[in-house]
């Protein structure tokens, strides 16, 4: 792991170990595959943030049968949301009848989450669960609470697995948080 990262001109420091990704991700898969026996799961992917979480979740969860399908959205511009979040491809799939497992990056403000969580309502699903992989609940505009959760944080920027700065450093192993505002 590399002691410091700059990217635009902003420093990262080390934060999560991918060695502590791993742990969590089989602690949430667990949970989730338990919750979901005899169920008729689809997992969702939320594109893009969540691509490398979802690869890894969906594997050890191992249920060959459950199909997953992508949705994207955009919220973020640079280190911060723009309160206004933009659909930038949706679900093609039907999804009634189904154990719906939303898989996502992070829950920052719940804007995007409540979003997608009443649209997907709509669409007469069995069930919906939502797991993600890191959540900022001291950042909430909505309350939104996420079913399951790998890391909650304090509402520092971060990136990493999945996790960029526009666009960049999605492909780091670990995960890294902005120095400036770092407590430590
Ligand atoms: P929300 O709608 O404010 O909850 O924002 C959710 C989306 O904002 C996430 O899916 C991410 O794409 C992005 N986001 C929120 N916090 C961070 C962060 O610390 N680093 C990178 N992206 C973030
Ligand atoms: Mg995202």
């Amino acid at each position: 792991m590399e002691n410091k990262i700059t990217v635009d001109g902003l420093t990262f420091v080390p934060y999560i170990t991918k060695e502590e990704i791993e742990s969590q991700v089989k602690r949430v898969a667990s949970e989730l595959r338990e919750d979901l026996k005899g169920g008729n799961p689809l997992f969702l992917c939320v594109l893009t943030g969540a691509f490398i979480f979802a690869a890894d979740l969906i594997r050890e969860i191992g249920l060959n049968d459950a199909p997953i399908s992508f949705v994207r959205y955009s919220s973020y511009e640079g280190t911060s949301s723009t309160g206004e979040v933009k659909q930038l491809m949706g679900l093609k799939e039907d999804i009634s009848g189904r154990d719906v497992v939303i898989i996502e990056d992070i829950v920052d403000t719940g804007l995007t989450a409540s979003l997608m969580v009443e649209d997907l309502k709509k669409r007469n699903p069995s069930s919906i669960r939502f797991a993600t992989l890191l959540h900022k609940p001291q950042s909430s505009k909505t309350g939104f609470q996420p079913d399951y959760v790998a890391f909650t944080i304090p509402p520092k920027f971060i990136i990493g697995y999945g996790l960029d700065l526009d666009g960049k450093v999605r492909n780091l192993k670990d995960i890294y948080v902005i120095q400036e505002q770092q407590e430590k």
